[in-house]
């Protein structure tokens, strides 16, 4: 597979979440606010303690990267943030058997994001900015209280006696504004990379990659599987897109996603953010120029899902 991760990225200042949100997104978004007492569950869910704890979980148990911890990936994350122009969260690498990384944005606490061992072992350097920057769209959309609330509401149906009864009314239409969600986060995988081919090779990695397999899997042939649910309409795509699981690795998800970043990756809504933006140096992390003229742009089944486990990938 071509490595981009060398090629001169072009900084998107000014970037904005409605620069790059897919349509199923936006839609569910709107949906997802207008459901009756998710307010109250958002306060109550996301209380202090809950949200420390899972702060305390996610923080006491992995390693911080930076500047003199695994400076590379902490490359990759500076990187993806000047392109994306978002400030510079915490990185945590967890130990975990589970190929995953999320978001977790907690009210008045700096956001982080985690990515477990398994996952960086499946990826080269490329791809793995590509999860990163995938990361950063969540931020970049402040997709992060209705992420934790997914999250603590998988948990919570697993773990509390009422819990299913309770989550029953909302998690349905949580899990299906998380699966568009996801939509928006490939693109900005896409933004932060620059390049499809590579944001295609991790959900290709994600459905069926281990570290033995990874190496011989074929790029082209997943992209051409991908490519070929183009014989189905957009309404019966959305539909599907909206509805198909993604906690279940077998399921073909990741696949549907690969053509949606393949078509989005030719749309010129993508070129279009690329063009006449400054370029970024690679040797001083300084900006050159490319044109004077810098344009703005916009010219699951849950209850299977192990406690603990956090569905952003
Ligand atoms: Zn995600």
């Amino acid at each position: 597979m071509a490595d981009n991760g060398s090629a001169a990225k072009t900084l998107l200042i000014g970037l904005n979440a409605d620069h790059f949100r897919h349509p199923l997104d936006r839609q569910a978004t709107q949906t997802l606010k207008q459901l009756p007492g998710l307010d109250v569950a958002i306060r109550s869910l996301l209380g202090p303690m809950g949200e420390q704890f899972f702060y305390l979980e996610n923080i006491a148990a992995s390693v911080l990267v930076g500047p003199t911890q695994l400076p590379n990936i902490y490359g990759l994350l500076v990187e993806a943030c000047r392109v994306l122009d978002l400030e510079v969260p915490q990185l945590y690498i967890k130990q975990h058997p589970v190929p995953n990384a999320y978001t977790f944005a907690m009210r008045g606490k700096q956001p982080f994001v985690v990515v477990h061992t398994s996952l960086i072992e499946l990826l080269n350097e490329a791809e793995l900015q590509a999860v990163i920057g995938h990361e950063l769209g969540h931020l970049k959309c402040d997709h992060g209280v209705y992420l934790t609330l997914a999250n603590l509401l998988t948990l919570a149906t697993s773990q509390l006696p009422f819990g299913s009864v309770l989550m029953q009314g909302w998690q349905s239409q949580i899990m299906e504004w998380v699966r568009c969600a996801e939509f928006t986060c490939d693109r900005a995988a896409l933004l932060a990379t620059q390049d499809a081919r590579t944001v295609a090779s991790v959900l290709m990695k994600l459905s069926g990659g281990s570290p033995t397999l990874s190496p011989q899997l074929n790029l082209d042939a997943f992209i051409e599987q991908a490519n070929s649910y183009d014989a189905i309409s957009e309404t019966e795509m959305g539909e599907m897109l909206k509805r198909l699981k993604t906690d279940e690795l077998s399921h073909p998800v990741p696949v549907l996603r690969a053509r949606e970043i393949s078509r989005w990756a030719a749309n010129p809504t993508y070129q279009s953010l690329l063009e006449n933006r400054p370029l970024l140096n690679q040797s001083n992390g300084q900006s050159n120029r490319r044109s004077d003229k810098q344009s703005q742009p916009g010219s699951s089944n849950p209850a299977k899902t192990p406690a603990g486990s956090w569905l952003n990938w």
